[in-house]
């Protein structure tokens, strides 16, 4: 069973894990050892990013394609379509038809410094929703993923609008959604409760972020807007300077996140341990017998 869409129907707690291509052919090694070191510890599924620049998108697709075939995980290959032309993303498509990749994480990607005053009538794509169009329009039976922001997009006007916006994504072929990283779930079900009022049915997969050193938080936080609650900030401003300390704070703050989701009956969680197997590890450890490995 290797499309995401079928194993999303299960109700027993489970967990996925996020990791990102190499931007060179000089790192690719380290990163396909790390990715296989994740693989082995046997998760629902294992996406596989894309830059934005398109840079790295036959990475993705090897990284992609090596979990699955030597370590028979599925895997959900990112692809984002507002910097391409129609005509690099229908080759793109082609080249996962021929890579064997049965699911798609359809995003739109972060608009690029020097595209922001670009005339956008002039661009190919503006929204995912084209790519997911697209996509369920190939002729290959692809598994549709994409994504969605509990604290809003951040260039959503507001959240019914946002959600509405979700709404068309879903009406055209998106099977699944993941969320960006939160750290409080209450914003989470908050959001759960908004989409489902506003007729989306379709399973919705949290993304936690186990934050390991204090850097990271910055560029979390930068990146996603993400609230901070304070007992976040407490733990970070107690142990950031202690690299090993921080990251067992940061495991066990995940854990804890993931442990209240599965208990309110959120079935797969996505952790965004990105190449780092011995965090990918400890939090499975830390879950064993809740998903019995
Ligand atoms: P969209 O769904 O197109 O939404 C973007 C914005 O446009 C939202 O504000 C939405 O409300 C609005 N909108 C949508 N349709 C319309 C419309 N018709 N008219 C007006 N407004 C509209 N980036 C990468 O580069 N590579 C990755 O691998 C990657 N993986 C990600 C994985 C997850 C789980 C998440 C949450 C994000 C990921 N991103 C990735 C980042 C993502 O590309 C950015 O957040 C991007 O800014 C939005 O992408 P989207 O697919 O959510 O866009």
């Amino acid at each position: 069973m290797m499309k995401i869409r079928d194993f999303l129907q299960q109700d027993k707690p489970a967990l996925s894990f996020e990791v990102f291509p190499p931007k060179t052919a000089s790192n690719f090694e380290s990163v396909k050892i790390a990715t296989e070191e994740i693989a082995k510890l046997k998760p629902s599924f294992m996406s596989v990013t894309y830059g934005a620049g398109g840079g790295t998108s036959q990475y993705t697709l090897d990284i992609a394609k090596n979990i699955k075939e030597l370590h028979h995980v599925p895997t959900l290959a990112h692809l984002t379509c507002v910097s391409s032309t129609r005509e690099t993303v229908k080759s793109k498509i082609q080249a996962m038809k021929e890579a064997g990749i049965e699911n798609v994480m359809a995003l739109r990607g972060d608009i690029p410094k020097d595209m922001m005053n670009d005339d956008r009538s002039n661009w190919h794509y503006k929204y995912a929703i084209e790519l997911v169009r697209e996509l369920k329009e190939s002729g290959e039976d692809f598994c549709v993923g994409g994504a969605c922001y509990p604290e809003i997009h951040p260039e959503s006007l507001n959240q019914k609008e946002d959600i509405r916006r979700l709404k068309e994504k879903i009406d055209a072929g998106c099977e699944f959604l993941t969320t960006q990283m939160f750290f409080d779930n209450n914003l989470f079900y908050n959001f759960m409760y908004k989409i489902r009022e506003a007729g989306i049915t379709v399973p919705i997969i949290p993304g936690i972020m186990p934050i390991t050193n204090a850097k990271q938080v910055e560029r979390a936080v930068k990146l996603s807007g993400s609230f901070m609650p304070q007992r976040f900030k407490s733990l970070v401003d107690r142990f950031g300077s202690d690299p090993a300390a921080m990251k067992q704070a940061g495991i066990a703050y995940a854990t804890d996140q993931i442990i209240d989701l599965y208990a309110n009956n959120i079935c797969n969680v996505h952790v965004y341990s990105m190449n780092k197997p011995e965090v990918a590890e400890k939090i499975q450890s830390n879950l064993s017998d809740i998903i019995g490995k």
